[in-house]
């Protein structure tokens, strides 16, 4: 039989602050600012989890898991990315790769890279391999070049025997 395939896009972009932890794709990462959000705030998986529910065509992160909702303040965003992964198998659906963009101006991400893999393999259940993860600065242009925040965007690919 052939297999389905369905490809999905995220973005998500959050406030940088002070009196915040940097969390980056289940990691937390040492910075003098960090992303203000009701939940960790972490762009990584929030782009991710909206790239995951594009391709499963199910909407978005803040119909699933509203920012008002106290059950979801402050907790680590993993969560959101196990219940989205969860609800991908229950459909049938496999996850084929994910690519993931984090723009931001610093800290330096690349040193990084590897931790934010495991994290997001275990969560997904999916080998390292099939994770990309990179990161852009914007040239010091803009909100995200004056370190007012961070954003991150993914492509997921899915498929359903
Ligand atoms: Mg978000």
């Amino acid at each position: 039989m052939a297999s389905e395939y369905r490809v999905g896009h995220g973005f998500d972009a959050h406030r940088l602050v002070r009196g915040r932890k940097l969390i980056l794709g289940g990691i937390e990462i040492r910075h003098s600012k960090g992303l203000l959000g009701h939940s960790d705030a972490d762009v990584v998986l929030h782009a991710l989890v909206n790239a995951l529910l594009g391709a499963l065509g199910a909407g978005d992160i803040g119909t699933h898991f509203p920012d008002n909702d106290p059950r979801y303040k402050g907790v680590s965003s993993a969560l959101f990315l196990k219940d989205v992964m969860q609800m991908a198998r229950k459909r049938r659906f496999k996850l084929i790769n994910a690519d993931i963009t984090i723009i931001a101006q610093e800290p330096k991400l690349s040193p990084h890279y590897g931790a934010m893999k495991s994290i997001i393999a275990k969560h997904a259940r999916i080998a390292e391999s099939s994770i990309n993860i990179k990161a852009a600065t914007t040239e010091k242009l803009g909100w995200i070049g004056r370190g007012e925040g961070m954003a991150a965007t993914a492509v997921v690919l899915l498929s359903r025997k």
